[in-house]
């Protein structure tokens, strides 16, 4: 080192510039979790599970988005409709969809993947938990809420429509009257039965 370098480097003084000129520096720091950080619109945060305007699901369970995902993230499950338990306009439905956030890196390769603009990915980002079972998303949780004009699933196709036609976007509500059925491969029972649950029994919509 020079003299003049080491000269420097011995001044007590100068080592508090660094110091002076950050004190007049904009602050970086945020006030998380008082103050809510507001993210990009692109941001990839959880994902979600679309619905057609109807209430139908746009996941038919064909599983590119687990192929698709390099940390083996996805697990699906698919199934196939039939009238009496409709989930998606289509043959086959997603019947389980498992997303493990433990593994998760939020890369987004799943929804390029995505056939169907089933699944897409919302800005939000809190997604730390205690324990890794509570780290694995299911349908339920992924799947996106109830707007105006939808029904819940199960329920049948718009009359006159085929799978085609919601994708041209032709459908833009539930057709009047339409109720949702028994959802029978997830244990639910006819109410007239006797031993209907509150889920069949109430019906439409909720
Ligand atoms: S965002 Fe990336 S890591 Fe996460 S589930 Fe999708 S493909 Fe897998
Ligand atoms: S989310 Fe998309 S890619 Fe994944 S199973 Fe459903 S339709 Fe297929």
């Amino acid at each position: 080192m020079s003299d003049e370098k080491s000269e420097k480097w011995q001044n007590p003084v100068a080592g508090f510039g660094v110091t002076f000129k950050a004190m007049f520096k904009k602050r970086l720091t945020e006030q998380y979790p008082e103050q809510e950080k507001t993210t990009a619109p692109r941001f990839h945060g959880r994902h979600q599970l679309n619905r057609h305007p109807d209430g139908l699901e746009k996941c038919i369970g064909c599983e590119l988005c687990a192929w698709a995902c390099p940390a083996d993230a996805i697990y699906v499950e698919g199934a196939d409709n039939t009238e009496e338990e409709r989930y998606s306009p289509g043959e086959r439905y997603g019947r389980v969809y498992q997303i493990n956030y433990a593994r998760c890196i939020l890369c987004g390769l799943c929804i390029e993947a995505c056939p169907t603009r089933a699944l897409t990915m919302t800005n939000e980002f809190e997604l730390a938990d205690a324990s890794r079972e509570s780290l694995i998303y299911t349908k339920e949780q992924l799947l996106a809420g109830l707007t105006e004009g939808m029904v819940d699933t199960p329920h049948s196709i718009f009359p006159g429509m085929d799978e085609q036609d919601y994708y041209r976007g032709l459908v833009t509500g539930a057709a009047p009257g339409t109720e949702r059925q028994v959802a029978v491969s997830k244990g639910e029972v006819p109410a007239s039965n006797g031993a209907g649950n509150g889920a069949a029994a109430e019906g439409v919509g909720a």
